[in-house]
């Protein structure tokens, strides 16, 4: 048996990103990582795949969809996927695999974040999609706390398939980190919308409920039972090991905001529902090759 075995994965691909974002955990870490060649990358990323039996991949950065050629054959490795995208560049149509569309709230509001004309950009690009064949993903921060009443129509004017919501994931001396009290209150809202509108919000209400503060104190992902304690592995642009997830090393776990975390946890509960919506984000690839 592979002591190793780490059957979820996310790897950044790129450490390349036209946006800058106010809420980034990628730019808070420091030295980035060089990024690897196509070729060194993909070799690389293969043994990584054998040697901790990898089935699922988040791919994220970065902006993934800067190396399409290199996203296209590297997701081919592995047999399910989801990409995470700021759709600030164009955004292939024939993936295979899970889309999540980083959108925090109308023009105002996903500007103030991400910067002036950030919104009309990404909109450009998700024209270019298919309806429903995207999810979006929207990051609650102090700056855009009061989206969640404009999710239904943001749903709607997207036509994605819905929205997962999370919060900010950052050290508490982030100027955009949200105090106890006023995630407490979100959460609440969160979970009205869920009855008002189920189609809406992906997140499952358990899920929600698992946002709640957990108090002050330190919590590792141990005491949580993140994936990332042990079924989960992050990598950088380089493919060395991040700590002590995709968030990096300015990652909170006691006040951890990231919606597949919680989703995940929410399944390993038993909940139907967390498991169907993991399946259709990281939905199974038609064909998995292997590099000869
Ligand atoms: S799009 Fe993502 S990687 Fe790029 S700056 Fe924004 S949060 Fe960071
Ligand atoms: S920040 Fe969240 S996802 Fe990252 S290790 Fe901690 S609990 Fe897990």
């Amino acid at each position: 048996m592979n002591l190793d075995t780490r059957p979820i994965a996310s790897f950044d691909i790129t450490n390349r990103c036209p946006q800058y974002c106010g809420h980034c955990y990628y730019r808070r870490d420091t030295p980035i990582a060089a990024e690897l060649s196509d070729g060194d990358f993909l070799e690389s990323v293969s043994q990584l795949q054998q040697h901790y039996g990898i089935g699922s991949a988040f791919w994220v950065g970065g902006e993934p969809c800067l190396r399409p050629a290199l996203l296209r054959a590297a997701m081919a490795l592995f047999s399910r996927n989801a990409i995470a995208t700021s759709a600030m560049v164009p955004i292939p149509d024939d993936l295979d695999s899970g889309l999540l569309i980083s959108i925090d709230g109308f023009t105002e509001q996903h500007d103030a974040l991400r910067g002036s004309g950030a919104f009309a950009r990404a909109i450009g690009n998700i024209r270019q999609l298919p309806r429903q064949s995207f999810a979006l993903s929207t990051t609650l921060t102090r700056a855009n706390a009061t989206v969640i009443d404009d999710l239904p129509a943001l749903v709607d004017f997207t036509g994605a398939i819905g929205v997962l919501v999370g919060f900010h994931v950052a050290s508490s001396a982030s100027h955009l980190t949200l105090s106890g009290q006023e995630r407490a209150d979100l959460i609440k809202q969160l979970l009205a919308l869920k009855v008002q509108h189920p189609d809406v919000l992906l997140n499952t209400s358990g899920a929600l409920t698992r946002f709640y503060p957990t108090g002050s104190g330190q919590r590792s992902k141990e005491d949580l039972q993140c994936v990332y304690h042990d079924r989960a592995i992050a990598f950088d642009a380089a493919l060395r090991p991040k700590a002590p997830c995709t968030f990096g090393t300015e990652a909170n776990c006691a006040s951890c905001g990231c919606p597949v975390i919680m989703e995940h946890r929410e399944r390993d509960e038993g909940n139907p529902s967390a498991d169907g919506l993991l399946r259709a984000l990281f939905p199974k690839r038609r064909q998995v090759t292997t590099l000869n």
